[in-house]
């Protein structure tokens, strides 16, 4: 798995630094009230069970499953699939969105105006990653852990073809792996 990495970006200490900060930020601005996380599946689940696990706040959790694009892809296909919905009440509640990075933006777009219509009083976005040189929809990541450049990246949830999720850096992806 190692020798696909053309280059670690951010070891495992470095995430782990990251997302203490983070944490810090959001007990911070969440100090008055209870945050329900949503998670948005398979990316962020390594990121989740760490940040949600710092966080001092009262929250409640759930998931989606949402897919912008074909598994053995790495450009959005510029349409999202809700394959699994959540079903927590997020009504009046201030919703906090867990997701490994924004990319065009096409994701975390439709994701926010679904909690919005489902009722949410707030939506906010907690990202890994941020790669603003390909966004295409005016989306902000509220709590971003780090920018980078435009490359294929995997690790720490981040997967191609479903593989490399469980890498516990973020490294670039050589592209012979997907240029075939
Ligand atoms: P967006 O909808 O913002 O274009 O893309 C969001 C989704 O695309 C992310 O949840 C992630 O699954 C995927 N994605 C975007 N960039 C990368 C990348 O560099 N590596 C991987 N593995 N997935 C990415």
């Amino acid at each position: 798995m190692d020798s696909d990495i053309a280059e670690i970006l951010f070891t495992e200490e470095e995430i782990e630094q990251k997302n203490r900060e983070l944490a810090t930020q959001i007990d911070h601005d969440y100090s008055d009230r209870d945050i329900v996380a949503i998670g948005i599946l398979r990316g962020c689940m390594f990121f989740m069970a760490d940040l949600l696990r710092l966080l001092k706040v009262n929250l409640t959790m759930d998931v989606m499953v949402v897919s912008s694009y074909d598994e053995t892809d790495t450009v959005s296909s510029g349409e999202i699939e809700i394959q699994k919905d959540f079903s927590i009440d997020v009504k009046n509640k201030d919703v906090l969105i867990v997701e490994d990075i924004v990319d065009t933006g096409l994701t975390l777009y439709h994701v926010k105006e679904h909690l919005k219509k489902r009722g949410a009083k707030s939506v906010k976005i907690c990202t890994m990653l941020d790669k603003p040189s390909r966004r295409n929809l005016d989306v902000v990541s509220d709590y971003n852990g780090f920018v980078i450049p435009n490359e294929f990246v995997v690790g720490y949830g981040l997967g191609y073809a479903n593989r490399y999720r469980n890498l516990k850096y973020i490294g670039i992806l050589k592209p012979e792996i997907y240029q075939n």
